[in-house]
């Protein structure tokens, strides 16, 4: 290894360290949102944020819903799947019979990358730790994984169409990958994104009614 990717190495571990130190420290799901709105671990990205999107946690979730990142509404409003996406979540999500206090909503990246962006990797990794911690407090009965960037998150490189349909037991979560409702808003009403995203949530509901 050269000695500037050495450089760059050690930095990331020490950034990410730093960010589980964080992580660990609040009793609860409400100070770790007010610890991590506090985080510039990411020096672009605490740069040109509106605010830090922590995600909504219900105490009663036993789903949590994960994403890649915020996107402009989110970082406006600092909430979680707000926009088209959001809204075609939310009628998904009651055909599935989901109740929104049943889930919680969460990205794996709690800032905004300029212009939309595919995050980092090592944005993604200095992350991680919050996110980490924001699922040890909920302990889901079940995770599920919206696209692909959320699903490798979880099961490391892989494809959708490999792993979808399956629960797949990661670092003691039952995560269910599947389709990001943009793909299911890109493809239409009739397209199987949309109906497979539906048929994946109803699969969430019936494994957290299992697991309560
Ligand atoms: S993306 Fe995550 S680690 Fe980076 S600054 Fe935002 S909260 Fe901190």
């Amino acid at each position: 290894m050269s000695t500037d990717r050495a450089g760059a190495a050690a930095a990331l571990a020490a950034r990410v360290r730093a960010v589980e130190d964080a992580a660990a420290q609040p009793a609860g799901l409400d100070r770790l949102a007010v610890a991590v709105r506090g985080c510039r671990a990411c020096p672009e990205l605490a740069a040109t944020r509106t605010q830090v999107v922590p995600g909504v946690t219900p105490r009663a979730a036993r789903i949590v819903l994960v994403g890649e990142a915020p996107g402009a509404q989110e970082d406006a409003s600092g909430l979680p799947f707000v926009g088209r996406s959001g809204q075609l979540l939310d009628v998904l999500l009651a055909e599935a019979g989901i109740a929104r206090e049943r889930v919680a909503v969460l990205n794996t990246l709690k800032c905004r990358p300029p212009g939309n962006r595919a995050p980092s990797r090592t944005e993604t990794a200095t992350c991680r730790p919050w996110s980490t911690r924001q699922l040890a407090l909920l302990d889901p009965a079940v995770v599920v994984a919206l696209g692909l960037s959320a699903t490798r998150w979880f099961l490391g490189p892989t494809s959708l169409a490999a792993v979808r349909g399956r629960v797949h037991e990661r670092d003691g979560w039952r995560v269910l990958p599947t389709y990001h409702p943009s793909a299911a808003l890109r493809f239409g009403p009739a397209g199987e994104p949309r109906r497979l995203l539906l048929a994946d949530l109803r699969d969430a509901a019936r494994l957290a009614d299992q697991g309560s």
